[in-house]
């Protein structure tokens, strides 16, 4: 698989602003938020898209959404609600191949999202 720019965020080659990081995980901020808090959780092994998902994988894609939920709660966007995405191929929107789910807050969000 290729190399994205998620790959270089793990490395530190490009700045992101990183909120958390294990050694399996990395949250950051979003570059371009679509909500008042907008940070997403990607795995440091690089999987282009869910349909790469292997059941190796399901301890870390399960990890992804504990991270999720920890950091929501530090952005004090856990009690009111949040929405979590992950995005795949082009119809579902993916411009980034490498895996990270989208951790949306901080209004009422609309649905669907349209
Ligand atoms: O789901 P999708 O692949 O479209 O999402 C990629 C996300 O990665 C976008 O929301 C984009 O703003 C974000 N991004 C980022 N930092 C970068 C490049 C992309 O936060 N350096």
């Amino acid at each position: 698989m290729s190399e994205t720019i998620f790959t270089k965020i793990i490395n530190r080659e490009i700045d992101a602003e990183i909120l958390y990081e294990d050694e399996q995980a990395l949250a950051f901020k979003d570059i371009n938020p679509q909500a008042p808090v907008h940070f997403l959780v990607i795995p440091k092994k690089a999987i282009a898209t869910i349909n790469d998902i292997t059941k190796q994988d399901r301890e870390l894609v399960g990890h992804l959404s504990v991270v999720a939920a920890k950091v929501a709660d530090e952005m004090g966007i856990a009690e009111e609600g949040y929405r979590t995405v992950m995005n795949c191929n082009e119809f579902g929107g993916q411009s980034v191949y490498h895996i990270h789910l989208h951790v949306l807050g901080g209004k009422l969000l609309g649905w669907p999202p349209y």
